[in-house]
């Protein structure tokens, strides 16, 4: 890529790290079409998720209409409702991986198909369509010469395995690799066969699904049009499409329209062929979210409210520009004064910067710090509300959990604060990393132990004083320790010896020799016992 389109990605997709935008060829063609169409970005965590009006769940569900808040630090999705085809807005997610960041622009190009007429098949086939290639991406075009670690090399897409080796390296290169055609060919075919499945179909009248391994796109389509059946069929959705998508910006009326959208930015993404941006622009899409929002409040409201929303989505509608969303802030804010509706900081908590600085939910954010880090939340006291605040102004898009950028943050500003000792020890605990199951399973038989390394998924962290009460005999000062998740769950924290305790801040920054870490044999053993260190190779 040349440096002038890195500069136009990072003008409009500013607040993404770039080797996610680059990881891959196809990832960055995503990308610079992406930042063509002046896509927006929206922090999952920052984004309140307003509750679904009663009429538009499903049935059998009234689960879907509650968001689920956070659980140690981390904010679940709602598996249908979180997400939904029909805004240029693309989600990220800190606790996913960054292959997501193409999935998620590839569904603002590709956009969505909707008739207001439309039966439940049609939205169906709508949903299943706009999978198709951002699914194709995620397992096919970004493996065409994305870098894997020498373990996932050539094995491609990981399902649901994530690897930090893998994660590492994506962004740093690319290189032509020799199974890269097989990619091309497979993605390419998978995409010829969801759109002749789509056409049959059709002209059968019935649902019929093509299968990739455990994937089927046409049964996930199902699923959605259950999960958004009321949704896809309300006024609002209506108004939304009519009054908020216009040609050209990610509107199909038809599933035709839809498929063809597909193939043209099937042979961009695979070949470089010529695509066209979405035409609108950045504030549109943000008239378009706001308004959608507007709608949704609107949907649960009556009397007076439902007066002044109209105004406001008349605002949005009419000119959508930096000028119209203020002004549609500035008479929500009013509207929030005299009316029980939700509170402008939930309302506008988009995910990303809003005028009047809207835009990121405080709440939210303390919400998942006190989750993540209890404690040290609880150590703020009545400085937690101002700490948090400034926290969510600094916190940026990062593929890290909250407790942890928390963490960060203290560290950037109170490094000598026990505040910040506690947080980072209680960020590490909740959210340890996973020991690794070939590594526990040959443990150290008929291991080499000439080499050793730190075992997978441990952690090294400073335990605050009393934090390990029943561990150690003596809790009087700070102490490093050892943190690991284990294979049922349960997060394992280890107290070490002084002499283990320097043994694995060394193996910390690679490997060594047994001889050259100089540990007495029972410390050794100690540490074997704990799996807290693995060899480099075993043997038959
Ligand atoms: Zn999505
Ligand atoms: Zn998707
Ligand atoms: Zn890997
Ligand atoms: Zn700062």
């Amino acid at each position: 890529m040349d440096s002038d389109k890195i500069t136009t990605i990072t003008d409009t997709l500013a607040a993404v790290p770039v080797a996610e935008l680059t990881r891959s060829t196809a990832a960055r063609r995503v990308a610079e079409l992406a930042s063509e169409s002046e896509l927006v970005v929206s922090c999952f965590e920052h984004r309140v998720r307003l509750p679904l009006p009663e009429r538009w769940c499903p049935d059998d569900r009234p689960d879907l209409g509650e968001p689920p808040g956070w659980e140690a630090g981390v904010l679940p999705e709602a598996k249908y409702q979180s997400f939904c085809h029909d805004r240029r807005v693309a989600s990220f997610h800190p606790g996913h991986r960054a292959k997501w960041m193409t999935h998620e622009l590839c569904h603002g190009l590709v956009g969505f198909a909707w008739r207001p007429d439309a039966s439940i098949l049609f939205h169906a086939l709508a949903a299943r369509l706009a999978e198709v290639l951002p699914v194709a991406l995620w397992y096919f075009f970004d493996e065409i010469d994305l870098l894997r670690c020498p373990r996932h090399v050539g094995s491609g897409a990981l399902f649901d395995l994530l690897c930090p080796a893998c994660e590492a390296l994506a962004g740093t290169a690319h290189p032509r690799r020799p199974e890269g055609d097989a990619f091309r060919e497979e993605g390419l075919a998978f995409v010829r066969r969801e759109i002749a499945r789509t056409k049959e179909s059709i002209t059968s009248g019935t649902p019929l699904p093509s299968r990739f391994t455990t994937l089927d796109l046409m049964s996930d389509g199902l699923a959605y049009a259950a999960a958004h059946g009321e949704r896809l069929r309300s006024r609002e959705m209506g108004e939304l499409v009519e009054r908020f998508c216009g040609a050209g910006t990610g509107h199909h009326e038809s599933l035709e329209s839809l498929m063809a959208r597909i193939e043209e930015l099937t042979a961009y993404v695979v070949d470089g062929a010529r695509a066209t941006a979405l035409r609108g622009g950045r504030w549109r899409w943000i008239a378009q979210d706001l308004g959608w929002r507007f709608l949704q409040i609107r949907a649960d409201s009556e009397g007076e409210i439902v007066t002044v929303l109209d105004g406001l989505i008349d605002v949005l509608a009419g000119s959508p520009g930096e000028d119209a969303v203020t002004r549609a802030i500035v008479g929500y804010e009013a509207l929030a004064e005299d009316w029980e509706v939700p509170l402008p900081d939930d309302a506008l908590a988009v995910g990303y910067p809003l005028p009047r600085g809207y835009g990121r939910s405080v709440q939210q954010l303390g919400d998942g710090v006190a989750s993540a880090c209890p404690v040290a939340f609880g150590l703020l006291g009545d400085d937690a509300g101002e700490t948090v605040a400034a926290f969510t102004l600094e916190d940026r898009l990062e593929r890290r959990p909250v407790g942890r950028r928390f963490a960060d943050f203290l560290e950037r500003h109170a490094p000598t604060s026990p505040v910040t000792m506690v947080a980072r020890y209680e960020a590490a605990v909740t959210h340890a990393a996973s020991r690794d199951a070939a590594e526990l399973t040959l443990g150290f038989d008929a291991a080499d132990i000439t080499m050793v390394r730190l075992a997978s998924g441990v952690e090294l962290v400073v335990a605050p004083p009393g934090a390990l009460d029943d561990e150690v005999e003596d809790a009087t000062g700070a102490q490093l320790v050892a943190v690991v998740r284990d294979t049922d769950g349960a997060v394992g924290v280890h107290a070490l010896s002084d002499a283990a305790a320097t043994v694995l801040a060394r193996l910390e920054l690679g490997p060594a020799s047994t001889t050259e870490l100089e540990l007495p044999p029972e410390e050794l053993l100690v540490l074997i016992d704990a799996a807290l260190i693995a060899p480099l190779r075993w043997g038959l």
